[in-house]
């Protein structure tokens, strides 16, 4: 069940200018470094790769910022004939209209020779920013960009634009969504969520990739940032019962429950147990030694909807087995 086709791995490509932040993503996103540690990165000066291994193995490259993609000796047909996606990393933080023309100049570049290539622009560093500020220089970069490519004639060029910060839970939701349009399952993965939150009445579906904690796919109901946030700690949840009990966890304070039933030697145990902060009942299962399933149940459910859960998500297994079947 392992897809493991190399030319078919999703492959992503860090770019901006120097301390924009494109190592610290690299690292915190895919090597689960603390983001407190990447303020002492080296800068980096070569391209350098890493990939993760997955239920599909993810590839992200970062290119020194003293390369530019439009220079003569910069090999672009190893950089970009093999990647699904540019992201162009831009310090809101620093002054960054240098970053902009960078970027225009590289967005250019990639539609005319490397049309098939996702670009994608991370304004970064958002922490401590005020949310007016935010939004703001949000809006201002988004139109420069775009009434500037609109000026060179690519306005049809689609970009898309996240706020991102890796000190908290946005660089991960941003590199979701980058990620997901570079998986040809991600249709059939939604519809099999979106076929489970109708069938059990759940409120919020994310398939997690446990390692990353990039949700791969969601059910088609709005997203919201917080139900991300509260779903990816229950996927630490799952990683530390697993750890500490192998998840033959006893009832506990009566307010977390986990079962035994190994059924088809594939699927993990579940658990339901109530989260405080949003009011309502999160259902958590590990699926395979990947992926996650972590849901919202919305308010006024309760553990009694366990085992119609249960008993829907062992569909939803062998379904997602299908769709990874090479
Ligand atoms: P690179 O040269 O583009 O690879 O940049 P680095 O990854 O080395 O980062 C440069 C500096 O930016 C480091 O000191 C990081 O700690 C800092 N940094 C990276 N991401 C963030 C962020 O989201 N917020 C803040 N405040 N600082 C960040």
């Amino acid at each position: 069940a392992h897809y493991s086709r190399r030319k078919g791995n999703p492959k992503v490509l860090f770019m901006g200018l120097r301390r924009s932040g494109k190592s610290s993503i690299q690292k915190v996103v895919f090597q689960k470094l603390s983001p407190a540690d990447t303020l002492f990165l080296e800068s980096t000066t070569r391209i350098e790769t890493a990939s993760m291994q997955s239920f599909v193995t993810f590839e992200s490259a970062e290119v020194p910022s003293q390369l530019s993609a439009i220079a003569p000796d910069f090999d672009h047909r190893a950089a970009f004939s093999s990647a699904g996606a540019v992201i162009w990393i831009l310090d809101v933080q620093d002054e960054f209209l240098t970053s902009i023309s960078e970027m225009i100049q590289t967005a250019v570049f990639l539609a005319e020779n490397y049309p098939r290539v996702n670009f994608e622009v991370f304004i970064h560093k958002t922490d401590g920013l005020s949310d007016e500020y935010k939004n703001e220089t949000f809006r201002e970069v988004r139109q420069r960009v775009q009434d500037e490519l609109s000026d060179l004639g690519h306005g049809d060029r689609s970009v898309s634009y996240f706020q991102t910060s890796i000190f908290d839970h946005s660089v991960f939701e941003a590199m979701s969504k980058v990620v997901q349009k570079l998986l040809p399952q991600l249709p059939a993965m939604e519809a099999l969520l979106n076929k489970l939150c109708s069938t059990c009445r759940i409120q919020k579906a994310y398939l997690f990739d446990t390692v990353s904690k990039i949700y791969v796919a969601t059910d088609a109901s709005p997203t919201f940032l917080k139900d991300y946030e509260v779903c990816s700690d229950y996927v630490d949840v799952i990683v530390d019962i697993k750890q500490i009990y192998g998840w033959h966890s006893q009832e506990g304070d009566g307010k977390a429950a986990s079962e035994t039933s190994q059924e088809d030697g594939g699927i993990g145990e579940s658990m339901v147990t109530y989260d405080n902060s949003g009011d309502t009942y999160i259902y958590a299962r590990e699926i395979n030694d990947y992926l996650s399933l972590i849901c919202v149940m919305g308010k006024g459910s309760s553990t009694a909807k366990r085992v119609l859960i249960d008993y829907n998500v062992s569909i939803l297994h062998d379904a997602l087995l299908q769709v990874f079947r090479v």
